[in-house]
């Protein structure tokens, strides 16, 4: 699933291909994908991108103070830059054709399709947008934000900082390689935090965000899909592979379709944590 730096890079790479390229036409291929009805696809036409933001998961490409394609990816969306004339294959959800002969195509392998895309006059009326936390590189993340956010309920830290209504951009990948650089395990309950963990939770995850940022910039060269960014990560999707701190396997809890990885050594104090089915729903 691209998180917050996958979705960073590509607003970086949209910026630099898709802005100021007049679009002859919008189409959903898939006719679910598109959330909205008003304003008419066709509202595109003739039209061009003038910015490319990023809130959270969401791209948002404004074509105008009251025009603007809201893209979610979900787990399994990309977006590709293709000339018109390819074939648009069952994958294909959604496209924007340039006047130019080029495509933007939203796609989206596997039998499960999620990825979805507003169009709308403010990026505020999709829900998930109105109600997105705070975005983890703003001023706003501070470590008192974070004590008075986790001292408002009880839960286990890894389940807090992928909740998009609290924290933008962080899934499940991110997540581990910030909770293994601030040192804490992903089942600590928020409440139980103390201030010098809060400040390491902070600093960490500016940190692994940034340098991830980095990475996968270095790994796009300039293109909207980038060659095995995770190659960069230290701890997620590494399991029995030694901890590039301390040596010690790295464990790892399945539950569902969310994988934790974690040292035992330096995140829990040398305790495996029982791999027990109910322990992230709580
Ligand atoms: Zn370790």
């Amino acid at each position: 699933m691209p998180e917050l730096p996958d979705l960073e890079v590509m607003r970086e790479v949209l910026a630099e291909r898709v802005l100021d390229r007049p679009m002859l036409s919008a189409r959903a291929c898939r006719p679910d994908i598109l959330k909205t009805v008003a304003p008419p696809l066709d509202a595109l036409s003739g039209t061009a991108f003038r910015a490319v933001g990023r809130i959270g998961k969401h791209l948002i490409l404004t074509v105008r103070d009251d025009l603007h394609v809201v893209v979610h990816l979900m787990v399994a969306g990309r977006l590709v830059l293709t000339g018109s004339h390819t074939k648009v294959t069952k994958a294909t959800g959604f496209l924007v054709s340039f006047v130019d002969g080029e495509d933007l195509r939203l796609v989206e392998n596997g039998s499960i399709k999620r990825a979805n895309v507003h169009l709308v006059a403010d990026p505020a009326d999709v829900d998930r947008v109105a109600r997105a936390g705070v975005e983890p590189l703003s001023d706003q993340f501070t470590a008192e934000f974070l004590a008075q956010r986790f001292a408002e309920e009880r839960r286990q830290v890894k389940k807090a900082i992928t909740d998009p209504s609290w924290i933008g951009g962080i899934g499940t990948a991110y997540a581990d390689e910030i909770l293994f650089a601030a040192k804490l395990s992903p089942i600590r309950y928020t409440n139980t935090l103390k201030k010098d963990e809060l400040e390491r939770l902070c600093v960490a995850t500016r940190e692994v965000l940034r340098a991830g940022i980095e990475a996968t910039r270095a790994r796009s060269k300039g293109s909207l899909v980038s060659d095995d960014a995770r190659a960069a990560m230290r701890i997620y999707g590494r399991a029995g592979e030694p901890c590039p701190v301390c040596g010690d396997p790295i464990a790892e809890i399945r539950f569902a379709e969310t994988r934790t990885f974690y040292c035992p050594h330096c995140q829990a104090g040398d305790k495996t944590i029982a791999d027990r089915r109910s322990w992230l729903r709580r």
